[in-house]
């Protein structure tokens, strides 16, 4: 059996691993678990036929049919978690519950791509000092929403909120940072956890801000805040969304949290002496390929990355912004 079959996986655990096309994480894991009524899902998929097909086959593979399917609880609101809840809801009559800090994330990943988002876009990249072939690189990449409204939640869910399953429960855990409602959900009395992408084994996922340059909120100190609160559960093992199971929630997490302080410490040293825009210091940095081959959304998202961990830095009073400079521009505090 392979990672990316559908299979039970102990503890009354089924996996599915559900396809996100042209993506490298490769499949979203979706979990099912009895419920009362039928089956709770932990997140959902990507939005499109071959992800729908990988769910509905995988779920027959485990001797279940999408009509089981009782409510989908949601780690948080990106597309690849999001994306099928609509469908599934219309097939099954399911539920589908989400933290409310997420609800207004999603509702702006549906939006119309119009030309006051476009605008908006563009405004906000040329606060991050993007010159005007970037701007123009960006406008003409396609923006169409990952997923509809269709797929929108009709349910909230709040820190410590139990999920009734079948003779047991699932506890929902506040983690904010990896986005502003994300959770993770804990199998009372047991040692797993559903981690979402909050801890994954071996990607350290996503944290950003994507308003330019620096947001008011310090995303990355929530993020390493909500690291930690997992970090103080020993022995519990993880099942995140993407990736092979995790051993130990807490040392992964201790690990994800010092891979953040070494990228403070590239970033500090990325400045050097210069005052720089956040654009800047984004492209002098390290990043999963280099930035000339980065298309216009993955610089989008190294930008993001960038600006939460700008945004600590000047929490930190390591880095300072230069009084009147527009786009703002940075310097090192030695
Ligand atoms: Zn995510
Ligand atoms: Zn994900």
């Amino acid at each position: 059996m392979q990672d990316t079959d559908a299979a039970p996986i102990g503890n009354g655990i089924l996996r599915i691993p559900v396809p996100i096309t042209d993506n490298p994480l490769g499949h979203t894991l979706v979990y099912a678990v009895e419920s009362p009524g039928g089956l709770i899902l932990v997140d959902a998929g990507w939005d499109d036929e071959n992800a729908w097909e990988g769910l509905t086959s995988g779920l027959r593979a485990v001797g279940h049919s999408i009509t089981d399917v009782e409510g989908v609880v949601l780690t948080h609101f990106h597309p690849d978690h999001t994306g099928l809840c609509g469908r599934i809801r219309e097939e099954s009559g399911a539920w589908i519950a989400m933290h409310e800090a997420d609800i207004p994330m999603f509702e702006q990943m549906v939006e119309p791509r119009d030309e006051n988002w476009l605008a908006g876009e563009l405004k906000n990249l040329a606060r991050a000092g993007a010159s005007a072939k970037e701007l123009a690189a960006f406008e003409a990449a396609p923006h169409d929403p990952p997923t509809t409204a269709r797929s929108a939640p009709d349910r909230v869910l709040v820190d410590g909120q139990e999920i009734p399953l079948a003779g047991r429960s699932l506890r929902t855990v506040f983690t904010p940072g990896h986005s502003p409602g994300h959770v993770c959900f804990q199998l009372v009395d047991n040692d797993i956890m559903f981690t979402g992408d909050h801890v994954l084994q071996k990607t350290t996922p996503h944290v950003g801000s994507f308003i330019f340059p620096l947001e008011k909120h310090d995303v990355l100190a929530e993020f390493i805040e909500s690291l930690q609160r997992v970090g103080t559960s020993t022995g519990i093992r993880g099942l995140g969304s993407h990736g092979l199971p995790i051993d130990c929630v807490a040392g992964r997490a201790g690990e994800v949290i010092e891979h953040h302080e070494e990228r403070l410490s590239d970033m500090v040293d990325a400045f050097g002496e210069d005052h720089l825009t956040l654009w800047q210091v984004t492209k002098r940095m390290t990043w999963y390929k280099p930035w000339k081959e980065m298309s216009p959304m993955g610089r989008m998202l190294a930008l993001s990355e960038a600006s939460a961990h700008l945004r600590h830095l000047v929490a930190c009073c390591d880095v300072a912004r230069v009084g009147g400079s527009d786009p703002a521009v940075f310097v090192r505090v030695c």
